[in-house]
């Protein structure tokens, strides 16, 4: 008989003892089928101790010793243990949560099935001659040793993937595996394609959340057992163990979707450079927008930074920008006579022109013109979105919805309005200028599932639309061959918002949907609607010029201490009374005595932005240090204390670390 100490998806701090007996050698990493409670859970074995806490008596054996995959390697241990210290995550949870559902349901164990390993590649197709830029980057990434973190600033069509096709190819020449992670709704059709195409021979796996189970386990296996060659996946992939790995890349590194929002809230992008730097890999991080914090390592040195300045195509130059004022201008559906021309002049030549609005929904609130009623949603604290189509009242918060009133609620007066522009409204508004035109909407709305997303994107391809109008999802990666404008409107909202980091995201944005007008022999124009020309943030725009924009915000970020130079957790307690969410908060606060922690600042407690959210009522405490490892001190200490205060059964409470949403 022996002790099994094992790590089971709970939200505990501990891990559970049972008891083994099992005819072959046991190891850490295999998972174990146990008993607990009254059902069973799957639970992954972590040690083999000599003793336990408990008396024999009390441990209780385990049920079945799984065997149908080979176990889990240390590296996977090393970077899950990484990630539970880090973001203050329990072991068991960070270690099952990376594992496909397949692979943690109690069910009776499959024979372990290999299939043989995937030969050389084959013939590849003839490759473009690289540029200079791409040569030399290229170069640095093969002649690194060891560790080594690049950062690859390009603009769209520089020809980044390009580079990170080659690197692929060189691992595959060594008998390495790579791992390339893309954000979410870059995972298509047309990359997994492009990737296939390239390496003929190569198995490929594809790794993202909406496949459906048995497909999951199959890709992850193929994944872990080393017969794929190339393990492509969203954010989830990077815990993906791979016996051969020999090269990360992470593309458009400064996109959001690379953070989970909810459960544990880790960042993908930097638990795969803690993952290059435990396993001794190079790793590239690619993106015409790098985040700030990847773009101050370049500047600082701890990463090396590779550019692209060129298009790719030499045909293919950069789009000229023209910002319109619309100050002293009587729009015309939000649109102004220079955008109307615009798209006149691409319809009579038969070329595409994209419309980027970032607010889906016809009009973002309802409102009586005679008493003020405004259409709030009854859960949150937010105004719900007219949807006209479907007739309905929606919280994108929430989703809770109800019909379009006929008559104000309050008063009974018929007079009430959509205020404001969402996509659907200036869809409609295109449809009756532009009768001849062919109009596509792109948004989360008409792209619910991704195999409407890719419906869409297929009939984009085929040239089944003139003016496309959509939200950020149209900015990412594709290829548009006829598509020559891009007009922005709406986009003054982010320079003001209350979260500081909403500019740097909109520069991102703008700068991605301005990348996709122009990109094969047509020339692409970009017309930017602003009541604000003057914001460095459209001049830095029009000269293509990010390293300039970059430097702005990190001085300024550097005055208001805010990161990359100083690193943040963020404490959220919810309940049905903000007064018990602040006292839970308020009692956080003093749980350490302050001398202790001279470096480390607590922010006073406030209700957040979205103060509530699904009938609770929110609110969140900053905490703040010049320094990580004091700040990582202070919060392996704290937490403990955070689960012993006492507070109304329905508060509920989490940590974040380097909050990217405030
Ligand atoms: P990015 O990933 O930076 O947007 P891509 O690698 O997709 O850029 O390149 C943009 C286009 O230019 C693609 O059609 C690609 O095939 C082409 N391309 C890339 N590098 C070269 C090159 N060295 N010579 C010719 N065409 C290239
Ligand atoms: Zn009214
Ligand atoms: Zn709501």
């Amino acid at each position: 008989m022996a002790i099994a100490r094992v790590a089971l998806d709970l939200p505990l701090h501990r891990l559970f003892d049972y008891l083994v007996e099992d005819g072959e050698p046991l190891e850490p990493g295999l998972r174990l089928r146990v008993p607990f409670g009254r059902g069973e859970k799957i639970g992954i074995l972590v040690a083999l101790p000599d003793n336990s806490e408990l008396p024999p008596e009390q441990l209780k054996p385990a049920l079945e010793v799984l065997r149908d995959t080979p176990p889990l390697p240390p590296e996977f241990f090393r970077l899950c243990e990484f990630a539970s210290n880090y973001y203050q995550a329990p072991l068991g949870e960070v270690m099952l949560q990376a594992l496909p559902p397949g692979l943690k349901k109690p069910r009776a164990a499959k024979r372990r099935q290999l299939k043989p390993k995937a030969g050389k590649p084959a013939a590849v197709p003839a490759l473009p001659d690289l540029n200079p830029e791409q040569a030399q980057a290229v170069a640095a990434v093969c002649a690194s040793q060891g560790y080594a973190p690049f950062l690859l600033h390009g603009v769209t069509g520089s020809g980044k993937t390009e580079v990170y096709l080659r690197l692929i190819a060189a691992a595959l020449e060594q008998e390495r595996q790579a791992l390339l992670l893309v954000p979410e709704i870059n995972l298509t059709p047309q990359l997994e394609a492009r990737i296939r195409n390239r390496f003929p021979g190569a198995a490929v796996a594809m790794l993202h959340s909406e496949l459906a189970e048995a497909a999951r386990e199959r890709e992850w296996k193929a994944a872990f057992l080393g017969e794929a060659r190339i393990v492509v996946g969203t954010r989830l992939a990077v815990f993906t163990p791979l016996p051969e790995l020999g090269l990360i890349v992470i593309d458009e590194e400064h996109d959001p979707s690379y953070k989970q929002q909810d459960g544990m809230r880790y960042s993908a992008r930097d638990l795969a450079i803690y993952r290059a730097s435990s396993g001794r890999l190079p790793i590239v991080l690619g993106s015409a927008t790098p985040s700030l914090e990847s773009w101050a390592h370049a500047q600082n040195g701890r990463y090396t930074l590779l550019r692209l300045q060129e298009r790719a195509v030499t045909a293919a130059r950069l789009p000229a920008i023209r910002l319109v004022d619309t100050r002293r201008m009587n729009l015309d559906g939000g649109l102004s006579p220079q955008l109307l021309e615009a798209i006149r002049k691409r319809l009579e030549a038969g070329e595409q022109s994209l419309i980027f609005l970032n607010r889906r929904g016809y009009a973002p609130v309802l409102s009586c013109t005679a008493c003020g009623w405004v259409s709030r949603c009854s859960r949150c604290a937010a105004n719900m979105v007219v949807h006209l189509k479907d007739q309905r009242l929606r919280c994108h918060h929430c989703g809770f919805e109800v019909r379009i009133p006929r008559a104000c609620p309050t008063c009974g007066n018929q007079d009430i309005h959509p205020f404001g522009r969402g996509t659907q409204r200036l869809e409609a508004w295109l449809a009756e200028t532009f009768p001849q035109a062919r109009i596509l909407r792109v948004d989360r709305d008409s792209a619910k599932s991704r195999k409407q997303w890719e419906a869409l994107l297929e009939q984009i391809h085929g040239g089944a639309a003139d003016i496309l109008v959509g939200t950020q999802m149209l900015a990412k990666g594709h290829d548009f061959p006829r598509l020559t404008l891009v007009g922005a409107v709406g986009a003054d909202a982010a320079l003001f918002a209350a979260d500081w980091r909403a500019p740097e995201r909109l520069f991102a944005q703008l700068m991605q949907v301005a990348g996709r007008a122009g990109r094969a022999d047509l020339p692409g124009e970009v017309i930017i609607q602003t009541e604000y020309p003057d914001q460095p943030l459209y001049g830095a725009l029009q000269a293509h010029d990010y390293p300039r924009y970059a430097a702005t915000l990190l001085e300024q970020r550097r005055q208001a201490g805010f990161p990359p130079y100083t690193f943040q957790a963020m404490l959220r307690a919810e309940a049905p009374h903000m007064a018990d969410a602040i006292a839970f908060l308020q009692a956080a606060s003093g749980l350490l005595p302050p001398e202790h922690y001279p470096d480390v600042l607590l922010y006073d407690p406030v209700p957040m932005r979205l103060s509530r959210l699904w009938s609770l009522e929110r609110a969140q405490l900053l905490v703040e240090s010049p320094a990580r490892p004091q700040l990582q001190a202070f919060l392996s200490a704290w937490r403990p204390g955070l689960e012993s205060i006492k507070g109304p059964s329905r508060l509920r409470w989490h940590l974040e670390v380097d909050p990217l949403e405030f």
